[in-house]
């Protein structure tokens, strides 16, 4: 399987990073050896003074799809599931700056914690979903879906255009405002509405 993650999707985040608001979709991929499940602990790796969490909710695909036509995304997945797009920020700082890719700050190992998925027949109106990250039991990033620039059909229906989609991959849809390092000891959760489908502790 892989993990595709999409960046600068909600513009309050892109101001805070101070970056352009895109004209398409951006897409980049983590490996699965990124994956972290079961409220594993999360180990700050040595590379970096700053890993930044990104709150994110994710899409399950549950069938292969290319070149998806935008009217038949939403049959292309069928669970929404919230998770973390750990990014080395300094890292990624440096490889921007020298116009190199970002894969080192994006998918080192265990730098994709995902948590429980729900049905997406659970959501009455999946333009209006709620999430947030609660750090040490405040709240530190809120989004909702509303708020997206490129929404879930959108999303697939682009990145279907260069990569196959296949059952059991993961789309990342990109994080609200409020990004931020963790530091050993902070335990994180994460919510869909009221619901607590992550949590974990960083070591
Ligand atoms: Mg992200």
């Amino acid at each position: 399987m892989k993990i595709i993650c999409i960046g600068r999707n909600y513009s309050n985040h892109i101001k805070e990073m101070k970056s352009e608001t895109p004209g398409e979709p951006v897409f980049f991929m983590k490996p699965d050896t990124a994956l972290l499940t079961d409220g594993k602990p999360f180990y700050h790796p040595d590379f970096s003074n700053e890993i930044h969490h990104e709150a994110e909710l994710v899409l399950k695909i549950c069938k292969t799809g290319k070149h998806i036509d935008i009217e038949f995304a939403n049959t292309y997945f069928d669970e929404i599931g919230i998770g973390i797009d750990f990014t080395a920020r300094d890292l990624q700082a440096a490889c921007k700056a020298s116009g190199h890719p970002w894969e080192k700050a994006k998918s080192f190992d265990n730098s994709a914690p995902i948590g429980n998925f729900l049905q997406k027949n659970n959501f009455k109106n999946i333009s209006d979903i709620n999430f947030r990250l609660d750090i040490n039991g405040k709240t530190i990033q809120k989004g909702n879906t509303s708020d997206l620039l490129f929404p879930f059909d959108k999303i697939i229906s682009y990145v279907s255009g260069f990569v196959t989609l296949k059952k059991g991959d993961l789309i990342f849809t990109g994080t609200p405002e409020g990004v931020g390092p963790v530091k050993p000891g902070d335990k994180l959760e994460a919510f869909i509405e009221e619901k607590k489908m992550l949590a974990f502790e960083v070591k």
